[in-house]
């Protein structure tokens, strides 16, 4: 009996098998990658087209049956099979990465792919419709998120096919997409982390208003002014030196966003809108949630001028720099993402 906790939908439909390999491009000089080979049924279809086959399994029975399977062919010597988890298994080198994916580590599979250097030529992944959709999201549609955008930086990605569930066994309770992931080449000179950290903030609501995201949360403007401060320090900059000249010291008052637009002050708890959730690996989330403490923890003790210099900073580059102040995240693009975080960059404020 299938053990469904771990996303054991076999494939049953050998035409969908086959559509799903041959729109890999495969050449017969490849080292193909696939996640969660089950019992092999694209298992064999990728060693018909391919040089060699690495298939990580999570399930030792699986990973038996999937050698058994092979075993006396001219197939056998090609089939590489780990066993493991394909999160913490460190990859060797492939060209090409093809998986119907367990739906569970969709994401953390995503960004393990899209980080990998040198970069696979192209991945073919089977996703849930909704993720799938998810990632290739364009501003303004409904599913735009985090993931979309985070995930198109790093790649081109495309909808190959859909993919009913009665093409499963047995069938799972949503539909499925399949996806190519095209990794950009050369990679985007562009901090992973900077580039995440950014979209998180805006993202956490992604309906309001930059301004709101930025201005009207007070744990947001905790978190870059403590990177703020890291950040001088770190370049041997002194934390008064960028407000005399800015002469923002002597202004009393600096109009928040809840003054204007009739928003309360927010607290941030660190993380996202719950429908975001599943976009991060756990040690992200780990990460950022230790991260919020900490700032949480040194709250207050230093409110004053460079408080005041940080949120002048990011008001600034918002309204007068970027000109994005009242546009929400769910309608900016890429360049706009791009322009914001260069122009905070310039400006010191920096997120890790
Ligand atoms: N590829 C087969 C097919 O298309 O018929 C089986 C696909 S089934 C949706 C997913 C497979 O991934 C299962 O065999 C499961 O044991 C395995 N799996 C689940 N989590 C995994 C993980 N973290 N790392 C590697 N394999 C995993």
């Amino acid at each position: 009996k299938m053990n469904t906790d771990i996303g054991q939908h076999v494939l049953k439909n050998p035409g969908v098998a086959q559509a799903i390999v041959d729109k890999a491009g495969l050449k017969q000089s490849d080292t193909v990658l696939e996640v969660g080979p089950g019992s092999g049924n694209l298992t064999v279809k990728i060693l018909e087209q391919s040089k060699k086959v690495i298939a990580v399994e999570l399930d030792p029975r699986m990973a038996a049956e999937v050698t058994k399977r092979v075993q006396g062919t001219p197939f056998q010597k090609r089939l590489d099979v780990v066993l493991g988890d394909v999160i913490k298994t460190e990859l060797p080198y492939f060209d090409v990465c093809i998986s119907n994916t367990p739906y569970q580590i969709s994401s953390p599979l995503v960004f393990k792919l899209l980080a990998l250097s040198p970069a696979p030529r192209t991945c073919i992944l089977m996703f849930q419709r909704e993720f799938a959709m998810r990632l290739f999201a364009k501003a303004g549609d409904k599913l735009y998120s985090r993931l979309s955008v985070n995930a198109q930086m790093w790649a081109k990605i495309d909808h190959i096919m859909k993919v009913g569930k009665n093409n499963f066994k047995p069938p799972p309770a949503v539909e499925s997409s399949v996806v190519r992931l095209v990794p950009k080449n050369p990679r985007p000179q562009i901090s992973y982390e900077e580039w995440d950290g950014l979209l998180r903030v805006c993202f956490v609501r992604k309906n309001k208003t930059l301004r709101a995201s930025f201005l009207g949360v007070t744990s947001v403007l905790d978190l870059l002014e403590s990177n703020y401060r890291t950040w001088c320090a770190q370049n041997d900059i002194s934390l008064e030196e960028g407000s005399a000249e800015s002469g923002l010291l002597e202004t009393e008052h600096v109009p928040g966003p809840a003054a204007e637009d009739g928003e309360e002050e927010e607290e941030w708890d660190g993380i996202m809108d719950i429908d975001d959730d599943d976009d991060l690996p756990d040690f992200f989330k780990e990460q950022a949630i230790a991260k919020a403490n900490q700032v949480k923890g040194t709250r207050r003790k230093k409110r004053g001028k460079v408080t005041e210099l940080v949120r002048e900073k990011v008001r600034s580059v918002l309204e007068d720099k970027t000109g994005l102040a009242d546009k929400r995240a769910r309608m900016c693009d890429e360049g706009d993402f791009l322009r914001l975080l260069w122009a905070l960059n310039q400006e010191g404020i920096h997120f890790s």
